[in-house]
C-alpha cells in the first residue's frame, strides 16, 4: 500500500496553499546532506510537484516559500525538535483523513497574534520574516493544521476580527464523531 503523504500549509505570495508529501520531500532532502540555500530550490520545486500542481507563474514565489520551510525544517532537525510525520488517529481513522482544522482568512486577520498564544498544540506559527512581502511578515499561518484537536474550535473566541473559520461540525458524524 502506499503510504499516505503528509499534508502540509504553505503560504505563497500572500496566498495559503495546501501540499502532500512535503516533509516527506525535506526529509529526502536533508537526509542527502542538501543546504537549505538558493541551490536547493530547484530541488524543492521539482519534489513537491510530484504531487501538486504549481502554476509556472507562481513558481519563483513557490520556490522561496518552499526554502523557508526546508529552512525551518534543517533548523528543526538540528536542534532536535523534528516535525511530526504522523498525527495519530482520532476515532481510528488517521487523523491527516480528517479535515478538521482553522482557515485563517487574510482579508479579516490584523496579525495580533492571540491565536498563536492561545493555541497549546502548535498549529499557528508566526509568518517567516526571511523572504515574501511586508504584509508576509506581520502574518500568522496555520502551520500543522492536523495538531487541531477535532472539534476543538476554541480559539475563534479570541479572535476579535474572526479571522478563524472551522467546518460545521455536523461533518465529523461522517467519521464517526459529531
Ligand atoms: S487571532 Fe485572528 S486576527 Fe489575530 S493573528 Fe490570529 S487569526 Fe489573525
Ligand atoms: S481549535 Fe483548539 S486545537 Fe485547534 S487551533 Fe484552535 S485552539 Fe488550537
Amino acid at each position: 500500500m502506499t503510504p499516505l503523504l503528509t499534508y502540509r500549509q504553505v503560504r505563497v505570495g500572500g496566498k495559503t496553499i495546501g501540499t502532500v508529501g512535503l516533509p516527506e520531500l525535506f526529509a529526502a532532502l536533508h537526509q542527502q546532506g542538501q543546504p537549505p540555500d538558493a541551490t536547493a530550490t530547484g530541488y524543492l520545486l521539482d519534489g513537491v510537484r510530484r504531487h501538486n500542481y504549481i502554476p509556472p507563474a507562481a513558481a519563483a514565489e513557490t520556490a522561496e516559500a518552499l526554502l523557508r520551510k526546508y529552512r525551518r525544517f534543517c533548523e528543526q532537525q538540528s536542534t532536535g525538535c523534528a516535525c511530526a510525520s504522523t498525527y495519530g488517529t482520532w476515532r481510528g481513522q488517521p487523523r491527516e483523513t480528517i479535515p478538521w482544522y482553522p482557515t485563517l482568512r487574510e482579508d479579516l486577520c490584523d496579525g495580533c497574534g492571540a491565536c498563536l498564544r492561545f493555541c497549546t498544540f502548535g498549529v499557528f506559527a508566526a509568518g517567516d520574516d526571511s523572504f515574501g512581502s511586508a504584509q508576509d511578515k506581520r502574518r500568522v499561518e496555520v502551520a500543522e493544521p492536523y495538531r487541531c484537536q477535532v472539534g476543538c474550535s476554541a480559539c475563534v473566541a479570541v479572535c476579535g476580527p474572526g479571522a478563524l473559520v472551522f467546518p460545521p461540525r455536523g461533518m465529523l458524524e461522517a467519521y464517526g464523531g459529531g
